[in-house]
């Protein structure tokens, strides 16, 4: 299944662009990586190490556009003027899991959605080691596809695929396509048009044939409305909150409405590739949740301290207050996305007591919330957000960090925001 292009050009010197990299040298390409920034480490030792040429602080065009296939990172946008430039000079650029995915006949469970992808992924690699098969796990995670391909074979790959990845999209196949829900996000990529985005999403139906699966949320308005748009040919497997799971809800270790989904999600991807229900169960029930989301701290003095820093958008944080069982202390903001906060105003008024405001422009959310919650203070930074939390939270309500923005404004990403805010609780 060798590839005949020769001449290879890696944009973006990631972990997937490196990744690509080393695939293309083992398939016996000439590789070029090319990055407009600095490489990060580990990245650019390694690629010395392994002599594969590579450029940073800038791109050559004449030797990019000399390529005969480019792999680029899902960060550059199509609107990028050297992805314009290659896409008129008749170039194919393919994301890296597209590249990995002409390279394997593994079996590929691949998940989307705007939320509960890390999740879902994460409880499904789980389930399946935990069942004893032999599986790898990629892409958006953290973990590049091409390399393993390269490196450490498997016969089948768990994969979690952003917007990005999918627009990168052409020939790949999911045998299982798990599809969480459709809400607006990144529509800054998107031209503006919700349609847009959500035609990326349905990329992962994308070559699906009748013996293959699509797992989707039944309750979704948008994944609904779309349907009539595709000529889908693949197994429907819908979930919703009526379907039952293979075990008692409360023995599920994480909770909430939306995890029940993942929950459900995964059950059914699991059933797919022929586990039994007792090994799902078994697989859920010794699942630990993933840090930043929903992530319980600490109680002290009678206040439960929770982090949810993955919580970027207004989705995100719906489902979080969802699933408060006290008055809550809510830690919002950040870089807003175009949000409408009107979403989460209905368990605001019903669930929050304070708001407490955590960003470098703060106008929109005071603004919007004000009137409607006991009180909303304005501050500028972590340390100043949890001491004013420390003094509002009465014994028996929850802090909660759902900032419903990303994080860039104050934080290199929303990790670090909630790493910083892990042990500034614990520090209390
Ligand atoms: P993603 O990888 O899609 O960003 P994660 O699994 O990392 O999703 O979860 C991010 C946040 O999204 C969580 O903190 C939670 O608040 C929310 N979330 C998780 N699963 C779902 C779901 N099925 N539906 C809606 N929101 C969800």
């Amino acid at each position: 299944m060798k590839d005949k292009k020769n001449r290879l050009v890696v944009l973006g010197g990631g972990e997937s662009g490196y990744g690509a990299a080393v695939l293309g040298r083992k398939l016996g390409m000439e590789v070029l990586l090319s990055d407009s920034g600095t490489l990060k480490e580990p990245y650019r030792s390694l690629l010395v190490q392994e002599g594969i040429p590579f450029e940073e602080g800038g791109h050559t065009p004449e030797k990019i556009l000399d390529a005969d296939l480019v792999v680029k990172s899902p960060g550059i946008p199509e609107t990028a003027p050297l992805v314009v430039a290659l896409r008129d000079k008749g170039v194919e650029v393919i994301s890296e899991i597209e590249f990995a995915g002409r390279h394997t006949d593994a079996r590929m469970i691949c998940i989307t959605g705007s939320n509960g992808k890390t999740t879902t992924t994460s409880l499904i690699y789980h389930i399946l080691r935990q069942a004893g098969r032999d599986v790898g796990l990629a892409g958006n995670i953290g973990h590049s596809l091409a390399l393993q391909v390269a490196r450490d074979p498997k016969p089948c790959y768990v994969i979690e695929l952003s917007s990005f990845q999918l627009d990168g999209m052409y020939r790949f196949k999911a045998d299982v396509a798990v599809l969480m829900n459709i809400t607006p996000d990144h529509l800054d990529r998107y031209d503006h048009k919700m349609q847009n985005y959500v035609e990326s999403k349905f990329r992962i139906i994308r070559n699906q044939t009748a013996s293959d699966v699509f797992i989707y949320w039944d309750g979704d308005p948008v994944i609904k409305a779309e349907f009539p748009r595709h000529d889908i040919k693949a197994r429907l497997l819908p979930f919703d909150a009526d379907t039952l799971p293979v075990l008692p809800k409360e023995d599920i270790p994480i909770k909430g409405l939306h995890n029940l989904f993942n929950a459900l999600a995964a059950t059914l991807a699991c059933r797919a590739v022929g586990l039994t229900d007792e090994e799902i169960a078994a697989g859920i029930r010794t699942f630990k949740a993933v840090p930043h989301r929903l992530e319980f701290i600490r109680e002290k003095d009678g206040v439960r301290w929770i982090n949810d820093s993955k919580a970027t958008n207004v989705a995100s944080t719906y489902y979080a207050l969802e699933a408060m069982d006290r008055p809550t202390v809510l830690i919002l903001g950040g870089t807003d996305k175009g949000n409408d906060y009107s979403e989460i105003l209905p368990f605001v008024k019903e669930k929050v007591r304070h708001i407490v405001c955590m960003g470098v422009d703060n106008a929109k959310i005071v603004k919007f919330f004000s009137g409607h919650v006991e009180g909303i203070i304005d501050t500028h930074s972590l340390a100043e957000a949890v001491e004013c939390c420390r003094r509002v939270a009465r014994p028996g309500e929850t802090v909660l960090l759902s900032p419903c923005c990303a994080s860039f404004d104050l934080f290199k990403n929303y990790e670090q925001r909630g790493d910083l805010f892990r042990e500034a609780v614990t520090n209390l």
